[in-house]
């Protein structure tokens, strides 16, 4: 039996893991389940899956999952470090898919027992890459990506050497927008950000992907994931997301990873690895599809792209600030208080504004100076929405 635990259990990749893991019961031992507020199906994932302990991050619901699991044996525990105590319960094999830095500290500490982490926590890798890195190679835990296009470009790697890789292409499907005349997008709903052509994804992801602060977020995680120079990583629209990604090497051929946008892919192949295993997805048929499609990202449209790149050639821990001020100038647009074009705006005053973050943005990478840069810098990023909504 292998020990698993899922963070974020009752989210988009949360549920998609459990779906997976619940078509081989006799396989699997749940250690942990963690949630924040949809107490009602974190409880019923944990007697459905017979989990040890059902964890939510919101305080204030701890008496509302002890009742819910009243008798059932498991147990509930709430609250941020209910989180990082249940990270440090050995397991074989950890899902990262809380959404938001919120995540690196559960996934830290599940690398510090030594499990693999699945990593769908892309915020993980932005704002502290090396440091990820570092623990699982010191502890003998290991990463996986969980990402679509990471998972990809993992695939497309097997076997391969790394000097013999001359570029990595990530696809964005181009979100909500991507046809939209330019002038329209400051006008832009939440309604209108929160559908997504192809993926069913979390609703902050499908508004990242709207603006590309997504991909933007991608781009970084790739380059902390398989130690390229930014100018080896490329973003191309394929607003059809069946090719997830594509590696180029020094002979001029480029290998794409192809297969239908169901996330169940990347989780099945993170929790089966190094085995392929059958998954239940989709199998394309190609002349019904007929053809891909491809185009340059347009920087205008898509800022987010320009300030990764800022954020790379930066340094240091400016990927926690970019993620800091992302999440934030997110949280003002889903609460009205900004216009879908100002989103970019806000990350761009905080990234450039280094007092902000009274010079740490230079300091060790350590999680107390990464969580210390994201408080400062989620500060500088409400600062800079109240000057705007004032
Ligand atoms: P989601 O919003 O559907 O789920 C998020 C999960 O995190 C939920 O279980 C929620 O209860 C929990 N959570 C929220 N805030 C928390 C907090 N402060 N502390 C602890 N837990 C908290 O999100 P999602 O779409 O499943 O995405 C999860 C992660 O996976 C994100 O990092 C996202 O970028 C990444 N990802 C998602 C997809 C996708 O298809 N949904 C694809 C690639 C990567
Ligand atoms: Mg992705």
């Amino acid at each position: 039996m292998r020990r698993v635990s899922i963070f974020g259990s009752t989210g988009s990749i949360g549920q998609n893991t459990i779906d997976l893991i619940a078509r081989a019961p006799d396989e699997y031992e749940v250690v942990a389940l963690t949630g924040a507020r949809n107490i009602a199906q974190l409880a019923q994932d944990a007697v459905r899956l017979r989990a040890r302990i059902a964890v939510t991050a919101a305080p204030d619901l701890g008496p509302e999952l002890k009742e819910a699991l009243a008798g059932t044996g498991i147990e509930t525990a709430a609250g941020p470090e209910a989180l990082i105590e249940a990270a440090a319960r050995p397991a074989d094999w950890v899902m990262s898919a809380i959404v938001g830095a919120a995540g690196l500290a559960p996934g830290l500490t599940a690398l510090e027992q030594g499990a693999t982490l699945a990593l769908a926590n892309k915020e993980s890798l932005v704002c502290a890459g090396a440091l990820a890195l570092k623990t699982a190679q010191r502890h003998g835990g290991k990463l996986l990506p969980v990402d679509s296009e990471h998972s990809a470009v993992f695939q497309a790697l097997i076997g391969e050497e790394m000097a013999a890789v001359e570029r990595i292409i990530i696809t964005a499907s181009g979100g909500a927008f991507r046809d939209w005349p330019l002038e329209k997008l400051a006008h832009a709903t939440l309604e209108q950000a929160s559908a997504h052509p192809n993926w069913d994804m979390g609703q902050r992801i499908t508004i990242d992907s709207a603006s590309m602060f997504n991909k933007a977020l991608e781009v970084i995680e790739t380059r902390e994931f398989f130690g390229v120079d930014p100018d080896q990583i490329e973003v191309i629209v394929h607003p059809e997301s069946m090719i997830h990604a594509l590696v180029g090497f020094n002979d001029g051929a480029l290998m794409a990873h192809v297969g239908p946008p169901d996330m169940r892919h990347a989780i099945g192949f993170a929790l089966h690895y190094p085995d392929r295993r059958s998954l239940p997805v989709e199998r394309l048929d190609l002349a019904a599809l007929g053809q891909f499609t491809f185009r340059a990202p347009d920087d205008t449209r898509w800022p987010a792209l320009r300030l990764a790149r800022d954020v790379m050639k930066r340094g240091g821990l400016s990927g926690a600030v970019f993620n800091a001020a992302k999440e934030i100038a997110l949280d003002g647009f889903i609460d009205g208080r900004l216009r879908f074009t100002q989103m970019a705006e806000v990350v761009e005053q905080v990234l450039t504004d280094e007092k902000a973050v009274d010079g740490l943005i230079d300091a060790e990478m350590t999680l107390d100076n990464v969580l210390a840069v994201d408080h400062l810098a989620r500060k500088a990023a409400r600062t800079a929405i109240s000057r705007k909504a004032g």
